[in-house]
């Protein structure tokens, strides 16, 4: 319903630079100019957790990840391109902006996909109460029907976490530490020792992320891998 809606009221303009899109390509929100400022995050990287780093030492981001989270790749850097792109699907009201971003994001190449159960971070039910949808599970939607595999929704917020925009790396891993519990509808089936995948749209420090893993992992999940749209180009852990 919602998608016949906006077709009748929204011209067929990109969402964010506003040119006009082709009319064969009524069914995306981003044109081809702005995906192609997306610059996707390629190796040399830490295999674990993506981020580029010196290959020497403890990679100073997933040294201390929970055991079972063993791959965390994101698809574009979140520069100002694709910042715009994710606000547009948190704020813009428009969760169909998501499958533009999963285009990029079906991209990224995670071992053994096709068995994976897609596990999106879920919304404080005040937040998505406000927002009205939870953009992590439009993600998980769009990249499982691309990818083949089941979605499961088996995490909740235990609170409201303050946002993390403002945070130093520190305060953002005491923020959410134990803001996520395995529990709701989906959760009252065995947790599948398959292979998990959380999404969610941005990988900042890794702190929701490995907070959301932790709780899987207690729960007896063994095998845990994550995939967002965008990684912030320099997480400063100073
Ligand atoms: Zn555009
Ligand atoms: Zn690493």
């Amino acid at each position: 319903m919602r998608s016949a809606f906006e077709q009748l009221v929204l011209p067929a303009e990109c969402l964010l630079c506003h040119g006009l899109l082709p009319f064969d390509r009524s069914a995306t929100l981003v044109c081809q100019v702005c995906r192609h400022r997306w610059r996707p995050v390629v190796p040399p990287w830490c295999a674990r957790c993506g981020q580029p780093e010196p290959s020497f030492g403890l990679c100073r981001i997933c040294h201390d990840w929970p055991g079972a989270l063993h791959c965390a790749r994101s698809a574009v850097w979140l520069d100002s391109a694709a910042r715009s792109a994710v606000h547009a699907l948190k704020y813009g009201g428009l969760p169909r902006i998501a499958g533009d971003l999963t285009a990029a994001m079906a991209r990224v190449s995670l071992p053994n996909i096709a068995a994976a159960t897609l596990v999106p971070i879920p919304l404080a039910a005040r937040r998505l109460r406000a927002r009205g949808y939870n953009q992590s599970e439009h993600l998980a939607r769009r990249l499982a029907a691309r990818w083949g595999c089941p979605v499961r929704e088996l995490l909740m917020r235990t609170r409201d976490t303050a946002t993390q925009t403002a945070l130093t790396p520190a305060s953002r891993l005491a923020n959410v530490a134990g803001a996520f519990q395995v529990g709701n509808a989906d959760a009252e089936l065995p947790i599948p020792h398959s292979l998990l995948v959380l999404v969610d749209d941005v990988f900042t420090t890794g702190a929701t992320l490995v907070a959301a893993a932790r709780a899987l992992q207690d729960a007896g999940a063994r095998s845990i891998m994550a995939v967002t749209f965008g990684r912030a180009v320099i997480p400063d852990f100073t």
